[in-house]
């Protein structure tokens, strides 16, 4: 096997996490490199909804604590990235929706007023009409309220490509992992046999992060899998929607978001309540007719007769909770060398970048001079799931 390699920090998983937290060190001067074992992205990343969260949706039942602080600023964090100016330069991103929206069908008159009751919320919610309307929803037979919520959309495909462009020559495919240890110490990561150093190594290979605290011999951080199934349609009578439609539970009945296909139509990728229990129970045919009854019922003017539709099993990796409260800021924890984690959602990667970031200024940890790496078998990127599955 080729050569030892040497970097300030390793990391493992090329997700939303590892690519960002990766892109923020390399502006930092710290040399990195991104170990992953399939496409980029390939995890939970590609199949997210692109949701750049505030923390609206989780003051629906007063759910918001003060770990949710982190969350209000994502947006703000992320509109910077996407216009150049900020931590990052992702211009050239595709912004799917400057907004995404809270859609009552009408007789839910008890979740809106705790929603907005909620110190979080006020102020940064306005009720939108008429034109203003999203476009699947401006139509006469439309009788619901509909609040515009500060938070946006990202198209996670151009994410990804802007993220893997980010880090120049520091990516790298590979499959089999083992520990490199000198007198017992935890030196860096023997990747598919190549051995390479590191100051630092980070694990956020999402729900591959177990498996590899185990091949580490390391039982903690624990993890938890939570397990969605998820909906996609596509057709060419389907127009942009990125809502939540609440329901009388705590969750949003269905979250609906839009991502344009290859072929220019839009395909509805439908999650909330409709992906979770229930429907995680239901086999894939059972689940799209719950779908298409549940379109039907809040959206009776769509014509779902040329619409094709998908399911997609998948499950969400996050550090395991006691009792039934949600992760609501990025999670990491840290022993000698080794970091891990999970951002526990997409918008919240900045702040998983940050908890690194800050780990290396208290150790001191400095960028050591930058060795141009040799050729490195590269990771592909990930295909869009809705090409995939709806080609
Ligand atoms: P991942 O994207 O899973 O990346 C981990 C990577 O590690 C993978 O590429 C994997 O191949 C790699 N890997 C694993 N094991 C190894 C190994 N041994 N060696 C090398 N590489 C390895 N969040 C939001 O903020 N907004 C949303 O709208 C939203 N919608 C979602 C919808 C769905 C259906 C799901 C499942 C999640 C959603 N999320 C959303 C959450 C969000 O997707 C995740 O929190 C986030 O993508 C996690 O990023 P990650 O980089 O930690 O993990």
């Amino acid at each position: 096997m080729s050569s030892e390699l040497s970097t300030d920090v390793l990391i493992v998983g090329a997700g939303v996490a590892g690519l960002w937290l990766n892109a923020r060190l390399r502006r930092l001067g710290y040399s990195t490199l991104v170990v992953e074992r399939g496409a980029l992205g390939g995890g939970q990343t590609l199949k997210s909804q692109g949701i750049i969260h505030g923390g609206a949706k989780y003051a629906l039942h007063g759910a918001l604590t003060g770990a949710s602080e982190a969350i209000a600023d994502m947006p703000r964090r992320w509109r910077e990235a996407l216009a150049g100016t900020g931590e990052l330069d992702l211009s050239g991103v595709r912004l799917l929706s400057e907004a995404h929206y809270l859609w009552s069908p009408g007789t839910l008159a008890g979740n809106l007023t705790s929603f907005f009751a909620s110190k979080a919320v006020r102020g940064r919610v306005d009720q939108v009409k008429g034109e203003q309307l999203p476009p699947a929803l401006q139509d006469p037979g439309f009788k619901g309220k509909v609040y515009r919520l500060a938070e946006l959309v990202v198209d996670v495909p151009s994410l990804l490509a802007r993220l893997a462009e980010l880090a120049g020559d520091g990516l790298l495919a590979g499959e089999h992992i083992e520990p490199l240890r000198e007198n017992a110490e935890l030196v860096g990561l023997r990747v598919d046999g190549r051995a390479i150093r590191a100051q630092r190594i980070v694990l956020s290979a999402g729900g591959g992060t177990q498996a590899l605290l185990q091949a580490l011999g390391l039982e903690q951080p624990a993890m938890q899998t939570r397990p969605l199934h998820m909906v996609l349609a596509k057709g060419p009578s389907l127009k942009p929607l990125y809502a939540h439609c609440l329901g009388g539970g705590p969750k949003p009945r269905i979250t609906v978001t839009t991502h344009p296909a290859a072929d220019g139509q839009w395909v509805w990728y439908l999650g909330g309540d409709i992906a979770e229990a229930d429907g995680v129970a239901r086999e894939p045919a059972e689940q799209i007719a719950v779908a298409q009854h549940e379109i039907a019922k809040l959206l009776p003017w769509v014509d779902l007769r040329e619409v094709r539709w998908a399911t997609l099993r998948v499950d969400r990796a996050e550090p395991a909770q006691s009792g039934l409260v949600r992760p609501d800021n990025a999670f990491l924890a840290d022993q000698q060398r080794l970091l891990v984690g999970w951002p526990t959602k997409l918008a919240l990667a900045p702040d998983f970048a940050d908890r690194v970031i800050a780990a290396l200024q208290r150790d001191s940890l400095k960028p050591g001079p930058v060795a141009p790496l040799p050729p490195l078998p590269r990771p592909p990127l990930a295909q869009p799931i809705w090409e995939q599955l709806l080609p």
